[in-house]
């Protein structure tokens, strides 16, 4: 049966504020799950599982699918479309309200994360495993083509922000494919991209992995200023001790947030740690 007539035979109204833009091109879905990299030995973990189009392509090449889903009123359309698959459970939770490590002592090895994501919650969610995730490998994502840019963005330019220094720290970044806006239904305003995000979270050694967070936000706090007047109404110190740790990170004193690389985030912390601010 057609996507379109399961959601028709339960009923099921979408609820636009929830994301609910699903895919039903079995050629892309199949494509995503090839590119993601999954196999019979990836457990993955599925934010956001709609009508279960994209678990179902999963749970063919996957060990396990873990999947959440906040809208209970699914509950029928993927006891349909899921119907006989036996290696997926889902969750029907606000992913914002679950707990990583609870849910990594669930799965008790590593996973990926591989989702069509409701883009309301795309960067709190990337934010929600970068920082907190300890066994996930890599995370493949539909997100809104600016999404796309502002996590793959070269510092120094206008799309390079926290977000993109907060996933650099631990992790690289590429675009997978792009996606337009008719292969969802209904249709939303904007085309998406794919893109994966691979930990590798021996990138850098960071004194402080908390500090360097409140380096970047200082530091994106106000894009007009320079990184100094920031430091200096964020951490609320002295324009010395802003300019002394500055001059000891080897960042000019006239620099911007904006262009700070990873690595320059990582100086900037670790003198912030020696100097005690910020703590
Ligand atoms: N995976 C399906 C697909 O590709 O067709 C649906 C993707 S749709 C873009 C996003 C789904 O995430 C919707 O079904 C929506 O109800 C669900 N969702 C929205 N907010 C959520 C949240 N906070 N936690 C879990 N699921 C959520």
């Amino acid at each position: 049966m057609k996507l379109s007539e399961i959601l028709k035979k339960h009923s099921f109204k979408f609820t636009k504020k929830l994301g609910q833009n699903f895919l039903s091109d079995e050629n892309l879905l199949g494509e995503i799950v090839s590119l993601s990299g999954v196999d019979q030995n990836t457990c993955v973990v599925e934010i956001g599982c709609g009508a279960g189009t994209l678990t179902k392509e999963l749970s063919k090449r996957a060990k396990f699918v873990y999947g959440y889903e906040i809208d209970k009123t699914l509950a029928p359309v993927l006891g349909e479309t899921l119907s006989g698959v036996e290696n997926c459970e889902i969750t029907f939770k606000d992913i914002m309200k679950e707990d990583v490590s609870a849910l990594e002592k669930r799965i008790g090895e590593h996973y990926k994360i591989v989702a069509n994501l409701p883009y309301y919650i795309t960067s709190p969610l990337i934010m929600k495993f970068i920082e907190n995730s300890a066994l996930c490998d890599a995370i493949v994502i539909m997100v809104q083509e600016e999404v796309a840019k502002r996590i793959l963005a070269a510092p120094g330019t206008a799309d390079y922000g926290a977000i993109t220094a907060g996933i650099n720290l631990v992790a690289d970044s590429e675009r997978l494919i792009n996606v337009t806006r008719e292969k969802f239904y209904p249709t939303p305003e904007v085309d998406s991209a794919v893109v994966k995000i691979t930990f590798n979270r021996d990138k850098f050694t960071v004194k402080d992995k908390k500090l360097y967070r409140v380096a970047v936000r200082t530091a994106f706090s106000s894009r007009r200023k320079t990184l100094a007047n920031n430091l200096v109404l964020g951490l609320k110190i002295s324009r010395e001790q802003a300019e002394n740790i500055l001059s000891s990170a080897k960042i000019p004193l006239m620099a911007r947030g904006e262009t700070l690389s990873a690595e320059d985030f990582v100086r900037l912390s670790d003198c912030m740690y020696e100097q005690k601010v910020g703590l």
